[in-house]
């Protein structure tokens, strides 16, 4: 199947509402391009690095494709993050979003984020404490980030077969979500950012807003170009 069927199969299962960040990790920019003359718009990328290499180009040629940062983030790539991205969806520290907040500042740039949740056993990211969350979103609430713009919360579902527990940490998320809609009204923290290729029709079930697909619209990654890319 092409990538472009790929693209068709998976939004005509997908209600209306639900976003679809195409996972291009790995994957060349041909296959980007392929991806967004089939109509997809939103893509995720998790290394600074390779985003900027396949995006920074493609974007002169589609200036409202839209590039979201998803994976873990080092301090000394915010920088290039903030440059390239439009999103940064992997906020695990309140130490990344002041380094967000300063390099936004330096080019005039808002950007928006979600907070990555740690929700699952066997995945290592996210914030693993619920009241540091609510403690960011209170100095952005004061005016501490005005170059943040904070949407909603990520999470990475534990890799196992047991769909309960998978459906589990979906729910975790969004019960987070709406305790912090709840606490900041101000806010607009819908977005829930939850599910892959393998679950992610159980996320939106447990009320995703936006899921995360790689392999199933580009197929398997081929790891092996890892260090070139
Ligand atoms: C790679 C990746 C995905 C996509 O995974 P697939 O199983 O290929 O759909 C989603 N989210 C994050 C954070 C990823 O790193």
């Amino acid at each position: 199947m092409s990538i472009k069927d790929n693209l068709i199969k998976i939004k005509e299962k997908l209600p209306q509402g639900v976003g679809l960040v195409a996972v291009s990790k790995f994957h060349c920019a041909q296959e980007v391009v392929e991806a967004i003359q089939a109509g997809q718009k939103v893509f995720g990328e998790n290394r600074v690095q390779e985003a900027a290499a396949k995006f920074d180009e493609i974007k002169k040629s589609y200036p409202d494709v839209r590039l979201r940062i998803i994976g873990q983030l080092q301090r000394n790539k915010v920088k290039e993050a903030v440059r390239v991205a439009d999103a940064i969806d992997s906020v695990d520290r309140l130490e990344l979003l002041d380094e967000i907040e300063k390099q936004a500042a330096k080019i005039d740039k808002k950007i928006d984020v979600l907070f990555e949740y740690h929700t699952g056993e066997a995945s290592k990211s996210g914030f693993e404490d619920k009241a540091l969350i609510v403690d960011a979103l209170k100095k952005i609430a004061a005016g501490g980030y005005p170059h943040v713009e904070p949407k909603g919360f990520m999470t990475m579902a534990p890799f196992t077969d047991d769909k309960e527990l998978i459906r589990a940490s979906f729910k975790k998320l969004r019960d987070l979500r709406d305790e912090c809609a709840a606490a900041f009204p101000g806010m607009d923290l819908s977005e829930l950012s939850m599910g892959m290729s393998g679950d992610w029709q159980i996320a939106v079930q447990e009320g995703s807003t936006m899921v995360r697909i790689g392999t199933a619209i580009f197929g398997e990654r081929d790891y092996s170009q890892a260090k070139k890319a």
